[in-house]
C-alpha cells in the first residue's frame, strides 16, 4: 500500500477550543500517524501519513466535522515525504518562537454540555458551571495569555479526580486539555441572598425562579457582568423596572430558553435562528409577533424585539424553572455606568434595582456585555460587538506603519490597538462622558496591550476638541513623548468599514457616512457625507445640507426645535405659525414659548449636515416621536413606523452643485413632507424620507467621483432603508459594501483610526 504525507497549516480560532483532540480522533479513526502541534498565532500544524484514502478522508472531516466554535480561515496543504509515524500525538508546543496568540472570547454552552446538565445520570446533572473546550467562558475569565487554567479564574477551583482523569485523557474530546471545566465537587458555587447580603435557603436556581414569577426583580452574575433578569409578561414588573433603572423608554433584552420559545414571542427567519445559535450567542433583533405575550413596554415604540438565547447552563437551568420560560435580561448596571460584575460591588450599586442577587463564586475578570446584531437589508450587522466576538483581532490585508492605540469618539465606544497586520478592538465600553467609562475603556485597553506585549507609538483619536477620550489622548501623548493624531470621525468611520471588508491599502472608494454627530472640517456638525477615501486621505464630495440646531444639544433631545428653526429661517414669522398650526409647540416640554425661542435663535445656532438630526427632524414632523431619552430614539422608531410603506410618488430629495460640493437639500425636502402631511400615510412618508436620504447621497457621491466601490457606515448605517436606497442607486454602476465583523456605528470607529495613524508617514 502506498503510504503518502501531507502538512497542514490551519489559522483561525483553532487554540483554546479543542481543536487538538478533534484532529487526533480523526487522525485515530482513520489509522493515521504523525502529529498535531499548537504554532502560537492562531495556528495549528498537523502532520498526517498513511493511505492516500484515509487522507483524503481525514481532510474532509478536519473541514466538516469540527468543533463547534472553531473556526477555519485558511487551511494550507502541502505535499512531504513520509517520516515513518507509526502512530498520531499530540505534541506539546514545545520552543517554537511563538508570535501572537489571539485572545478566544466567550463561547455559549455547547448542545452536549446542556444535555449532561440535563440528564439526571451524569454527574454534571444540574450543574450550572459545565463547559467543556468547545464551549464556556475564555476572555471573560483570562487574566493573561496563554490560555491555560492558571491565567483564568478557574485557578481558584482545582480540579478533582475525576475531572483530572477526563482533562489528561486524549481521547475524550470535549475535555481533554480543556482548562475551564469543572463539576459540582470542584467547581464554583451558586449563592442567593436579598438587598441585606442575607442567604436564602433552598436551591438557588428554584427560589431564584420562584421569585422572578412572583415579580421580584433578581441580578443574575453570568460570565461577564450582572444581568437584571424580570418577567417580560408583566406590565407592572417592566414599568417597575423602568422607574428603578431611571429608563422610560430604552429597549430591554430578552432571554429565551430555546428556539421554540423564541418563536412564541418573535418571527425569527432561518438567518435570524442561525446567528441566535451561533457560538457568540448575541442579542438578536427580530420582529415582533403579532399578539406576542412579551409587554409593549419591553420595546416600546419598536417593530423588534431583542432576544438571545440562554447562553450558559446556569441561564438554562434559571429560564427551564420560570412559568414564561423567557424573561427580561438587561446589563446590570446603574444608568450609563459600565456593566457590574463582582458581588459586593453588585449590592452596593444595583441595591436600588433588584430585589434579590443570584451571585457565584467564579471572579469576572474582563468584563463584557452582550453583543447586539441585527438583519439589515438581509445582511447581518452588528449594532454592539462584545461578549463571543471580542477580543478577536482584524487581520488586515496590509502592515501597519506604526503601533496605534485608538481611543475612539464618546458615545457607544470602544478603543483599539493596531500593530503589525493586526487590529484588535476592545470590547464594547459604553459612553465615555463619565470617569467610570474611560476607566473601563483604559483597562481594557491595557488588558490588550498586556496580552499583546504592546507598546503604541502613536495615540489616535478623534478630533473633537473636548470629546474625554480626545483629552486623554493629549495627556497620553505628551506623557509618553509620542504623537497624537487627531482623525475626523466619517473619516474614520468609512475607514473602519473598509479594513473589515479587506480592502487594500491603495483603493479608493466612495464612502458614505449616514450617522449621527460627528466633528467636521469646518467646525460644523457634519453626519450625512459622501466621500471619496482612501486609508490615509479623504474628500468631502457630497453632504447634506447644514441645518439649524437651535440650543445645540437641546435640538438633538427634542427635535421639534429643528423643525421650529428651520420654518424661520425659509418663512420668517410665517414659519413660526406653520409650526404652530402643526403643534410643533406641543411636542415641546417648553411649549409656544421653547418654539419662539428656537426660531429666533436658530441663526446663531450650531448647524449640522447630519443624517441623524434630519430623521430626527421627520420623527419629530411625522409625530412618531418628539422626545430622545436614548441615543438613537427618534430614529429608530422612525423606522419602525415605516414597516411595509412604500415610496410617495412625487416627493423629491434633490442635489445640487454648490462650490466644490453637491449638498442634498433636506430642507426642501422637509418643506414637501409638510405638503403631504395628512394626504399620505404617515409610513409611507416616513418610508420615503429614510430611502430618499440614503438614494440622494449615494447619486450625488457617484456622480462626483464615478466610484465603482461605495462602502457604507455610521450609526444609521444599520437602518434598512437608508442601505437599500444606497444600493439601488449603486445598482449597476458599483458595488455596495457594509461593515463586516465591526458595528456601523461609533463602537467600530477605533478601527478605523487604528488603521489610518497606522499607515500615516
Ligand atoms: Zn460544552
Ligand atoms: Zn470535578
Ligand atoms: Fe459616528
Amino acid at each position: 500500500m502506498a503510504v503518502i504525507a501531507k502538512r497542514v497549516r490551519i489559522t483561525g480560532i483553532v487554540q483554546g477550543v479543542g481543536f487538538r483532540p478533534f484532529v487526533y480522533r480523526i487522525a485515530v479513526s482513520r489509522g493515521l500517524g504523525g502529529y498535531v502541534l499548537n504554532l502560537g498565532g492562531s495556528e495549528v500544524e498537523v502532520w498526517v501519513e498513511g493511505s492516500p484514502e484515509a487522507i483524503r478522508g481525514f481532510l474532509e472531516d478536519l473541514r466538516s466535522k469540527r468543533p463547534p466554535p472553531a473556526r477555519i480561515e485558511e487551511l494550507v496543504v502541502e505535499d512531504v515525504r513520509p517520516n515513518g509515524y507509526a502512530k498520531f500525538e499530540i505534541r506539546r508546543s514545545g520552543s517554537r518562537v511563538r508570535v501572537y496568540s489571539q485572545v478566544p472570547p466567550d463561547f455559549g454552552v455547547c448542545s452536549d454540555c446542556l444535555r449532561e446538565v440535563l440528564d439526571p445520570s451524569s454527574r454534571w446533572y444540574r450543574y450550572p458551571f459545565n463547559s467543556c473546550a468547545w464551549c464556556g467562558p475564555r476572555f471573560s475569565m483570562m487574566y493573561g495569555v496563554p490560555y491555560d487554567r492558571r491565567n483564568t479564574a478557574m485557578r481558584e477551583f482545582p480540579m478533582c479526580e475525576d475531572c483530572l482523569r477526563e482533562y489528561r485523557d486524549p481521547t475524550n474530546m470535549r475535555r481533554f486539555h480543556a482548562q475551564g471545566i469543572s463539576c459540582p465537587k470542584c467547581g464554583p458555587r451558586l449563592l442567593l441572598v436579598n438587598c441585606d447580603g442575607e442567604e436564602i435557603r433552598g436551591d438557588p436556581i428554584a427560589e431564584a425562579a420562584k421569585l422572578i414569577d412572583e415579580g421580584y426583580i433578581v441580578a443574575v452574575k453570568g460570565i461577564g457582568g450582572f444581568h437584571i433578569a424580570a418577567l417580560a409578561t408583566d406590565d407592572e414588573v417592566v414599568e417597575e423596572l423602568r422607574k428603578r433603572k431611571r429608563r422610560p423608554q430604552k429597549p430591554f433584552a430578552l432571554m429565551a430558553l430555546s428556539i421554540d420559545i423564541v418563536k412564541r414571542i418573535a418571527d425569527p427567519s432561518e438567518v435570524h435562528v442561525k446567528l441566535m445559535l451561533g457560538a457568540e450567542r448575541p442579542i438578536v433583533l427580530v420582529p415582533k409577533k403579532p399578539g406576542s405575550p412579551v409587554s409593549d413596554l419591553v420595546a416600546p415604540g419598536l417593530s423588534e424585539l431583542g432576544v438571545m438565547l440562554a447562553y450558559t447552563p446556569l441561564h438554562y437551568l434559571l429560564l427551564r424553572e420560570t412559568r414564561d420560560k423567557f424573561l427580561i435580561m438587561t446589563s446590570g448596571n446603574p444608568s450609563g455606568l459600565p456593566i457590574v460584575k463582582d458581588n459586593k460591588e453588585a449590592l452596593r450599586k444595583l441595591a436600588g434595582i433588584a430585589d434579590y442577587f443570584l451571585l457565584h463564586n467564579r471572579e469576572i475578570v474582563n468584563r463584557v456585555d452582550d453583543s447586539v446584531v441585527r438583519i439589515t437589508d438581509g445582511e447581518p450587522t452588528l449594532i454592539r460587538r462584545s461578549r463571543g466576538y471580542a477580543p478577536l483581532w482584524f487581520r488586515l490585508p496590509f502592515k501597519l506603519k506604526n503601533k496605534v492605540l485608538a481611543l475612539g469618539a464618546m458615545l457607544t465606544n470602544a478603543g483599539a490597538i493596531g500593530f503589525d497586520n493586526y487590529a484588535v478592538l476592545t470590547q464594547y465600553v459604553g459612553d465615555c462622558d463619565n470617569v467610570e467609562n474611560l476607566d473601563f475603556l483604559l483597562s481594557a485597553l491595557d488588558f490588550l496591550k498586556k496580552v499583546y506585549r504592546f507598546k503604541e507609538d502613536v495615540v489616535a483619536s478623534d478630533m473633537h476638541p473636548t470629546y474625554p477620550t480626545t483629552l486623554v489622548a493629549e495627556a497620553l501623548s505628551s506623557r509618553n513623548d509620542i504623537s497624537h493624531v487627531k482623525l475626523q470621525h466619517h473619516h474614520a468611520h468609512v475607514a473602519s468599514a473598509m479594513a473589515s471588508n479587506g480592502i487594500g491599502m491603495e483603493e479608493e472608494v466612495l464612502g458614505i457616512a449616514v450617522d449621527g454627530i460627528g466633528y467636521g472640517l469646518d467646525g460644523q456638525v457634519w453626519g450625512g457625507e459622501a466621500l471619496l477615501t482612501t486609508y490615509t486621505e479623504f474628500q468631502r464630495v457630497a453632504h447634506l445640507e447644514y441645518i439649524p440646531l437651535p440650543g445645540g444639544d437641546r435640538a438633538t433631545e427634542r427635535p421639534a426645535r429643528i423643525l421650529a428653526g428651520l420654518f424661520f429661517e425659509r418663512m420668517g414669522e410665517d414659519g413660526v405659525k406653520l409650526a404652530l398650526k402643526l403643534g410643533l409647540d406641543k411636542r415641546l416640554p417648553g411649549g409656544t414659548i421653547e418654539l419662539w425661542v428656537a426660531a429666533r435663535t436658530a441663526a446663531s445656532s450650531p448647524r449640522a449636515s447630519s443624517a441623524g438630526r434630519f430623521l430626527d427632524a421627520v420623527s419629530a414632523l411625522l409625530g412618531i416621536c418628539w422626545l430622545r431619552t436614548y441615543e438613537g430614539e427618534p430614529a429608530m422608531k422612525l423606522e419602525a413606523a415605516s414597516r411595509g410603506g412604500t415610496l410617495v410618488p412625487g416627493l423629491r430629495l434633490e442635489y445640487e452643485a454648490k462650490g466644490e460640493q453637491y449638498v442634498a437639500l433636506v430642507g426642501d425636502f422637509i418643506m414637501a413632507l409638510v405638503d403631504r402631511l395628512g394626504r399620505e400615510p404617515v409610513r409611507d412618508l416616513a418610508y420615503t424620507a429614510q430611502y430618499l436620504l440614503g438614494r440622494a447621497l449615494a447619486e450625488a457621491g457617484l456622480e462626483a467621483t464615478g466610484a465603482r466601490t461605495v462602502v457604507v457606515s455610521g450609526g444609521a448605517g444599520v437602518n434598512d432603508y437608508i442601505v437599500k436606497g444606497i444600493k439601488d442607486s449603486a445598482r449597476g454602476r458599483a458595488k455596495v459594501l457594509s461593515p463586516k465583523g465591526v458595528p456601523p456605528g461609533d463602537g467600530g470607529l477605533a478601527l478605523g483610526q487604528v488603521v489610518i495613524a497606522g499607515l500615516r508617514g
